[in-house]
């Protein structure tokens, strides 16, 4: 398990505070001890010090209780996060990277391109036509399950029954 999965708090984890109807608050993740961990803040928790080690956040807000749950893909904070790890070299990360780069291919935001083989360790070459730029991505050489089983995990981690994403700047 690389990923803590902290689901449907609806409490900021700094002041307890619930938030209310229509609250707008921050979720962040931290890679912290070899996992991701989400969290999420009040806006006055999160501007006090939740911001400066935050990895990768966006800002969302409580739905009505009578409003029918929407689910965007927040493509903008998967772009992020996948830019932000580039280089790094912990299993957990490059795993991250990896399926990220899987479901921005499904997405159609990446294009596979090839593969390469450097020093017994394999990438794959993705092109992004927005930025008309190529990405080299680590290949960790999961199995088909256990892509499977980080995909829903990256999914559960980034979202929530209860949230709705700020969809600004983003595709989608
Ligand atoms: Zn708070």
């Amino acid at each position: 398990m690389e990923w803590k999965i902290n689901k449907g708090s609806k409490s900021c984890i700094t002041c307890n505070k619930e938030f209310y109807e229509e609250e707008e608050y921050y979720s962040s993740l931290y890679d912290e001890n070899s996992a991701f961990v989400r969290k999420d803040y009040c806006t006055s928790c999160w501007n006090c010090n939740a911001k400066e080690t935050s990895f990768s956040f966006w800002k969302t807000k409580l739905t009505k209780r009578d409003k029918p749950i929407q689910k965007f893909i927040n493509v903008g904070l998967l772009l992020d996060m996948f830019v932000k790890l580039e280089g790094k070299n912990e299993p957990h990360q490059r795993n991250l990277r990896y399926v990220l780069a899987l479901y921005l291919i499904r997405k159609k935001i990446f294009k596979l391109k090839s593969w390469k083989k450097q020093e017994n360790e394999e990438f794959i070459i993705l092109y992004y036509p927005k930025e008309d730029r190529e990405f080299s991505v680590f290949d960790p050489r999961l199995k088909e399950d256990e892509i499977e089983s980080l995909t829903k995990e990256m999914n559960q981690l980034i979202n929530n029954p209860f949230m709705e994403y700020e969809t600004t700047g983003n595709v989608n």
